[in-house]
């Protein structure tokens, strides 16, 4: 008879809820991740633009699960998967052994072909990431403060931000918030509030994931912010200080890559057909097709809804399939039954514009402006504190956030020069 130890790799939105919902039904469970914490991505961009510590918005993997016995937690990253032996090969240690595989490794940036501009402009999926941006941010600033050439402070206080999807949209007007309301006040030799804010975006609009009136909002909000934002101009080169979109060069203190994201590389090791952006296609109860006991969910599967419609790669499709797939599995090891078809219930997608105004899509309604953006603070509160169950870190935050005041503007020693 076989085991039932459940590897599973990932302790992101999806890969937590499935351990924690086994851990609960008290099934043997293995939980590999590469970092030790748990993030809340939807905030990073707090932290790359210093509103918030890294530490509001991650949770070592080991506390989150504390009390659960039978989940055991291993810091590890994933390097192979041999699906005949039923093992998973790890970076620094011995293969860990499964009878159930469950892959949520998430998605990382993509920069089409072209990797070596990543040292020019770092894109945003971690908490090392964040901090990185946060010092490159804050040291155009010290740098232009320092300089006694005009045209060289102009340079250096011109930030532009690659992609006009939600990261980038939020990003452009935190940073356009940051110089105008939070550094303007610290300089002697800068008027920070002047620096250039640019969000290029290859496409005919911004946030092309929400309907057209959402766009035209956040565009003339962006605008007052003070950000200048250009559609329809592909990037086509980024070497140091330097970005070339549509034929003309621009020179930056900063770039930031907010354009592409592909599915994590693990999805490769499973010898399954991937889409165009690395996804595993999973069946509706988020089985791998001809591959047993194994199931991807999360950023890296291409889930179909209940129309054949690929669901899109947020954290809320994430942790519904963590959630359904914990039960299921459960369901399915302890009394045998075939697990259900996953089904996504729509709790709205919002991006943010700058304080005290967001975008919001329910799909049968949409809104815009000041009650946006409370109905997302409420919704964020409530969230922050449910992850870290610490009201107070939520209130503080909130708090800081709407009286513009930063909370962590470190640069820290470890900033590659560029
Ligand atoms: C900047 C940013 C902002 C976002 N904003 C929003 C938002 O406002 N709303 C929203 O709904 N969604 C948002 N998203 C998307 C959302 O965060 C993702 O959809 C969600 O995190 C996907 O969850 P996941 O569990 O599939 O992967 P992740 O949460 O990315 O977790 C993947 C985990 O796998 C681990 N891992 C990867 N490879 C390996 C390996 N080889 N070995 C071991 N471990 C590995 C990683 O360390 C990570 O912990 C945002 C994403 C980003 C990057």
């Amino acid at each position: 008879m076989s085991g039932n130890r459940v590897v599973v790799i990932g302790a992101g939105f999806a890969g937590i809820e499935v351990a924690r919902g086994l851990g609960r039904a008290g099934i043997p469970v293995t939980l590999i991740d590469r970092q030790n914490h748990h993030l809340f991505q939807p905030l990073l961009y707090q932290v790359a633009t210093a509103a918030l510590s890294p530490a509001d918005i991650a949770e070592p993997v080991r506390k989150v699960l504390r009390g659960l016995e039978s989940v055991e937690v291993v810091l590890g990253e994933v390097t192979g998967i041999d699906t005949a032996a039923r093992t998973v090969a790890l970076k620094n240690g011995a293969p860990v052994s499964y009878d159930y595989l469950v892959i949520a490794t998430g998605a990382t940036h993509s920069y089409f072909g072209h990797d070596e501009w990543s040292d020019f402009a770092p894109g945003l999926k971690t908490i090392e990431d964040a901090r990185e941006i946060r010092s490159h941010l804050l040291l155009a600033f010290e740098r232009a403060e320092m300089s006694r050439d005009a045209a060289e402070q102009k340079r250096l206080m011109t930030i532009a931000v690659i992609g006009g999807g939600p990261t980038g949209v939020e990003l452009a007007g935190s940073i356009a918030e940051l110089a105008r309301h939070t550094l303007a006040k610290d300089f002697h030799h800068i008027r920070a509030e002047t620096a250039t804010v640019l969000l290029l975006e290859a496409g005919p609009r911004i946030l092309t994931a929400f309907p057209q009136k959402l766009s035209d909002y956040a565009m003339r909000k962006l605008a007052k912010l003070g950000v200048t934002v250009r559609v329809n101009t592909p990037v086509e080169r980024i070497i140091a200080d330097e970005i070339v979109a549509k034929g003309e060069t621009i020179h930056v203190g900063f770039a930031i890559w907010a354009a592409g994201v592909t599915a994590s590389p693990l999805g490769k090791l499973l010898g399954v057909p991937l889409d165009r952006a690395g996804r595993v296609t999973v069946n509706r109860d988020l089985s791998v097709p001809g591959l047993k006991d194994i199931y991807v969910l999360g950023d890296l599967a291409l889930t179909p809804d209940a129309n054949g419609k690929p669901l899109p790669g947020l954290a809320q499709v994430a942790k519904q399939e963590g959630i359904h797939l914990g039960r299921a599995l459960a369901r399915k090891i302890l009394r045998g039954q075939t697990a259900a078809p996953f089904t996504f219930h729509n709790r709205g997608n919002t991006a943010i514009v700058g304080r005290h105004a967001a975008v919001f899509d329910f799909g049968w309604w949409q809104f815009s402006g000041w009650l946006a953006w409370w109905f997302w603070a409420f919704i964020h509160v409530y969230l922050l504190a449910g992850f870290q169950h610490r009201l107070m870190v939520a209130i503080q935050w909130a708090w800081r956030y709407v009286t513009y005041e930063s909370g962590s503007r470190l640069i820290v020693e470890n900033t590659r020069e560029r």
